[in-house]
């Protein structure tokens, strides 16, 4: 087995003005970062998070391989912030995989809400658990799935790269089979498409990265494209697993990848979640409590 097409595409959607998602396309490496804060800290925070995924050496391996690098980029993001007052609060998603062909496994280490999916046999299974306030509301019985997706909140993350000196990783492996279709995104496409609709895009698209990955971003964007929208996907087949792996099918077809975006420049404006988009524990605490008040409200005011 070995890594076969790849692809990453990003785009800024249609109600965002800036793209602060990233990605990093280095195989046996891909990942995908989805910032947020102000005054362009978001996109910096993003960049820093894809920055220090791509500078990877050779030898890392295994989920544990795996959180290390994503432990190394919240110092980078942290300390930043820390030296540079207009990037306070910034901090970014993270959701990495590393393929180990020989092994026949994925090990992959998160952050946040940007997902982990893997197709296999025309059924998308969700790899990573969101660390939103939404998710956790769910599992513990106070919103139903389908509340969830709509809820005005369900874009707050409780677990973040950057805003913290040390940040815990939710790292997991899988198997790979023969003809496996990995993806991984930022919430601008699993908002905007359930997992029918993802499969649905992926396999008309003849399961090819880059025309499935080009054809989730237009079908997120039909449907309103409310964030920006960046989506990773590669696959596995038959193969040496010591042949590299073949170069991307096309260019990427909207910016490039990550390790190689230019420096944005400093100009004020504030976008995005902002530094209030990491809830912390006593925030879910009272978010639960001011849920269950206005529902009182609700019921009263009827
Ligand atoms: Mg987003």
């Amino acid at each position: 087995m070995k890594i076969g097409r790849y692809a990453g595409v990003t785009d800024t959607g249609r109600r965002r003005t800036r793209n602060e998602d990233a990605l990093v396309v280095r195989p046996p490496l891909f990942a995908v970062a989805d910032g947020m804060g102000g005054a362009r800290a978001g996109e910096i925070a993003a960049r820093l998070a894809a920055e220090a995924l791509a500078s990877a050496r050779a030898d890392v391996a295994g989920e544990d391989g795996v959180a290390a690098l994503i432990e190394e980029a919240n110092r980078r993001i942290w300390e930043r912030s820390l030296a540079d007052p207009a990037t306070a609060g910034m901090g970014t998603t993270v959701t990495a995989a590393l393929v180990d062909a020989a092994g026949g496994t994925v090990s992959f280490g998160h952050v946040g809400d940007s997902r982990a999916y893997r197709l296999r046999d025309g059924v998308l299974e969700q790899l990573s658990t969101d660390h939103s306030l939404v998710a956790e509301l769910v599992e513990s019985g106070v919103l139903t799935p389908e509340e969830a997706e709509h809820h005005p909140q369900r874009s707050a993350i409780t677990r973040a790269l950057g805003t913290d000196p040390a940040v815990e990783v939710a790292g997991f492996t899988v198997d790979a089979q023969l003809g496996d279709l990995f993806l991984l995104c930022s919430d601008g496409l699993s908002a905007m498409l359930g997992d029918d609709a993802i499969a649905e895009a992926i396999e008309s698209a003849g399961r090819d990265p880059r025309a499935a990955g080009e054809a989730l971003v237009a079908a997120a964007n039909a449907r309103g494209g409310e964030d920006n929208i960046t989506v990773v996907l590669f696959e596995l087949v038959e193969g040496d697993p010591e042949s590299p792996p073949p170069p991307p099918a096309n260019e990427p077809s909207h910016e490039p990848v990550t390790a190689t975006l230019p420096e944005p420049a400093t100009d004020v404006h504030t976008h995005g979640a902002g530094p209030g988009g990491r809830i912390t524990s006593l925030a879910l605490v009272a978010a639960v409590l001011v849920l269950g008040l206005l529902g009182l409200y609700w019921g009263i005011s009827r």
